[in-house]
Parts: structure tokens; sequence; C-alpha cells
């Protein structure tokens, strides 16, 4: 028995009413059911339905019906060229037809398979950004009365509702399925790394090991030729470190082992031992460490390939004659660790980019410097990992400064991580924001950071002539 409204005003307020409880419903099927009961119940009709085009988009299916009806409607094509519904679709106009029974426009192979005869249809496209997606019908408006112009408003109303709720399923089935694909296309990454890391460790251990061993017997023309297949092998083997790191470290597996470390001892071994590589390519070295000893509780190895990651960068990125600064301070609560250089320095644009995995300013084909670009976002994530944060300044042309800084002790490394910590990044901190590039190494310019990193202000003193000296 339908509901006998009083006005079109109380049809409105039920209207209202049941749009409002329809946002509460999140489930695709339960809520187009609610919405196509409303439409029957506030345009007086028998029934109602919902109509979509099909995959091949070439005909119309039915996407909701009462559920006594679905069963019959679901395999029936309606065609857009000879149906009251591919009309309203093609043309994203509504229609109302009064007097149906003869009219020829309705598709009756609809009527055939439920036994029953339409004598009065309203349709009106359902619209989702500017675009046709489907159709919303209601049959039969009870004792034989016209669909009105309030019929179509109140149709059109929910159609818009059910719009919505249909293409939203849509993008998030089509999120879903991009997102399996990308997870599948990570395992066979990661697969792939770890197939090829683990069958090249063992003939580069024996390049290397071979190598070395020959090294003593060979006379000093062959020796030169040797040592270019070690250190050949040897940057083989850093890549293949890195690409295990990065790995290890993408899938959340690296540990942390903490102990109470002099991270001034650290520095100096580990600048001592790119001395000889400084040498062969002309380029000075600087150490600056604090009178006092620099302590953290933190993974000396971890630390360790941050700091060399940067340091290699830093002379890879830098020409012959230039200046390198390593430089270890004491602030408050942190340990922070500068490398600075005179070298290329980094484009403002490519700022923000450049801790990213694989990410290399230069093409990877075409550039003169080896690298895979991971050592920064290694570097970064090694330093997260402790709660600590890294930053990069950088003039183009000029030089490049990255600074980092560890919690002195694993209490100060969990209240940072506290402060920083924002959402589902458990045990680890988001990079800090780099400070806007300035005239480190030698001039004044202070250019606007671009890029994803948002500046913050420097103090000069920062960053004076003096720092390379
Ligand atoms: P890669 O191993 O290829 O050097 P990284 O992740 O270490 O990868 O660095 C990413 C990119 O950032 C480098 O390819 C380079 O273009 C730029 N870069 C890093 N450090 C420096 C630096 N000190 N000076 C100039 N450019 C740098």
């Amino acid at each position: 028995m339908p509901i006998a409204y009083s006005d079109y005003t109380s049809r409105l307020e039920r209207l209202l009413e049941i749009c409002k409880n329809l946002s509460s419903n999140l489930e695709l099927e339960p809520l187009l059911h609610s919405i196509i009961e409303s439409a029957a119940e506030l345009t007086y009709s028998e029934s109602s339905s919902i109509l979509v085009l099909d995959e091949e988009k070439n005909f119309l299916k039915f996407l909701a019906a009462p559920w006594y009806m679905m069963e019959s409607l679901k395999t029936i094509n309606v065609p857009l060229d000879r149906s009251v519904a591919g009309w309203v679709f093609t043309n994203g106009q509504p229609m109302a037809i009064q007097h149906a029974e003869k009219d020829e426009r309705i598709f009756r192979l609809v009527d055939k398979q439920l036994t029953d005869s339409t004598t009065s249809i309203l349709a009106v496209p359902l619209v989702s950004k500017g675009e046709v997606i489907g159709v919303m019908e209601c049959i039969n408006k009870s004792n034989n009365a016209q669909y009105t112009e309030e019929d179509v408003t109140i149709v059109e109303t929910l159609a818009a509702q059910a719009a919505v709720a249909i293409q939203n399923n849509w993008l998030l089935d089509e999120t879903q399925t991009a997102y399996e694909k990308m997870m599948q296309l990570d395992r066979m990454k990661s697969d792939f790394m770890a197939i090829v890391s683990h069958e090249l460790r063992t003939p580069l251990g024996l390049v290397l090991g071979h190598s070395s061993l020959l090294m003593d017997t060979v006379g000093e023309d062959q020796k030169q030729d040797l040592m270019v297949i070690a250190s050949s092998a040897n940057r083989m083997k850093e890549i293949i470190e890195q690409f295990s790191d990065s790995d290890t470290l993408e899938h959340d597996l690296a540990e942390l082992r903490r102990q109470r470390l002099s991270v001034s001892a650290l520095v100096k071994e580990i600048v001592d031992s790119f001395r000889e590589m400084a040498e062969i390519r002309k380029i000075s070295v600087i150490l600056e460490l604090p009178g006092s000893d620099m302590v953290v509780e933190g993974d000396m190895d971890k630390i360790g390939i941050a700091l060399r990651n940067l340091i290699q960068n830093a002379l890879t990125f830098t020409n012959e004659g230039g200046k390198v600064k390593v430089k270890g301070e004491v602030v408050p609560g942190y340990v922070k660790i500068t490398v600075m250089d005179n070298g290329i320095g980094i484009p403002p644009e490519e700022l923000g980019k450049i801790f990213t995995r694989f990410y290399q300013v230069e093409k990877h084909l075409t550039r003169k410097h080896g690298g895979v670009g991971l050592g920064l976002s290694i570097a970064k994530e090694m330093v997260e990992l402790h709660g600590g944060t890294i930053s990069v300044e950088s003039v183009e042309g000029m030089g490049s400064r990255f600074s980092f800084r560890l919690p002195s002790s694993a209490a100060q490394a969990s209240a940072a991580q506290r402060v920083f910590q924002t959402g589902p990044l458990a045990g680890k901190v988001p990079a800090q924001p780099a400070k806007p590039v300035t005239g480190t190494l030698g001039k004044p310019p202070a250019l606007p950071l671009t890029g994803s990193l948002k500046p913050r202000p420097v103090n000069p003193a920062d960053s004076t002539p003096e720092e390379m000296k």
C-alpha cells in the first residue's frame, strides 16, 4: 500500500530525510536498494530500477531493481537505440511516457520477462562529474496517474546520489586493482633484486679474492690492470649492497642494534677511508670535530652507511681541485654531522626529489657519474631509523651541504619520534624539511627552495665563507 503524502512539501521533507540517511550507508548494493525503494515510494510507482552501461559499452544492464525482479532482469541487454532508457542515456535528458501500453519506444522484452505491462514510465539520467553513467527508471504510477515535473525533480535528486555512489565504487575498484598490480610488481622487483644480489655475490667474491691473490705474483704493469679489475668489482659490490640495504629498509626489516658509540671515532675512521680516493681525484678533505667526544646510542653500521653515502656523493660530484669538509657538532640532545662540498651543486627544483629511491638528477643513461640513485634514500632511512633527521642545502654550480642529526640517547630518539609521529609511520620519523638554499661554501646568495621540501629560516652564521677553510 503506497504511502499517501499530503502535498509536495511533505514529499520533499521525506526526500530530505531519505538523503540524510543514505549518506550513512557505505555498501553500494544496499544503498542502491534504498534509493530505488525511496524513488518508488515518493513517486507512487510500482517499482524503480537503475541501469548502467555494460563493459563493452553497447547496451545497458540492470544494476539495481526490486529483489523479486532482479533474477529475471540481470540477463537482459537493454539496447541504446530501441528503449526509453537508451534514449535517456544517449540524450542526457529525462523522459516520461504517460500511456505506455502501446508506445513503440518501450523495450518490451523486459515486460515479457516480468510477465507484466508497462503502463507509464519516468526515466532520468544518472550524471556524475558531467558524464551520463546510467539511467534510473520509475514504472507504473499508481491509479493511472501521470508523472509530473515534481516527480522528475525527486527522481533526479535520488539519481544524483546513486550516480555518486556508483562512480565512487568504480573508483574504489580501480584503485584496488591498481594497488594489487603495484604490490605484485613490487614483489617481483624485490624478488628480482634478491636473486640478482645473491647470484652476483659469489662470482664477485671470486673476482675480488683472485685479484687480491694475483696482486702479489704479477709485475708492475699488470698490477695497474688488476687494480682496475679490483676497484670495478668493489664498485659492483657496493651497488649490490645498496640494493639489499634499500630492500631491507623498504620492507621494514631493518633492525637497529643500539650501543653507546663514539661518533667522533666513527667519523674519523670513515673520512680516513676516503682519503686515498680523494687524493686520486685531487680533492682535499677537511675533518672538523669538536674537542669533546661525540657519543650517541646508535647502530654503528647504519650510521656508517649514511655517512659513507654522503661523503661518496660529495667526492663524486666535486671536480678536481675541489674541497669536501666533514664537520661534527654537539647540539643539545643531538649530534650533528655535516658533509659539505664546493662541487656542482643541485638545481633548486631537484632538491625535493633527491631522497627518493632511484632518483638521480642527471638521466641515468647519459650521466657521467656511477651510482644507481639509492645512496641518499638509504642515508635518509638509516638516520630516520635512529629518530634523526637529514636535510640538504645547495646552490647550483657552487656546492652542497648535507646534514644529519642523531639523538644522543634512545630516550631522546623516542621523544623525537613522538613529536614527529603523524599516523601510521610507527617507529619512523619523517625527514625534517630542508633548509632553504643558502650561499654556503663561500658565496652569500639565498635562493628560494622549490620542490616538496619546505624552507625554514637560516641562521647566517651557519654558512660563513670560512667554512671550507
Ligand atoms: P647516486 O648513488 O646515483 O649518487 P644518491 O641517492 O646518492 O644516488 O643521490 C641522488 C642524486 O642526488 C645524485 O644522482 C646526484 O644527482 C644528486 N646528489 C647527491 N649528492 C650530491 C652532491 N653532494 N652534489 C651534487 N649532487 C648530489
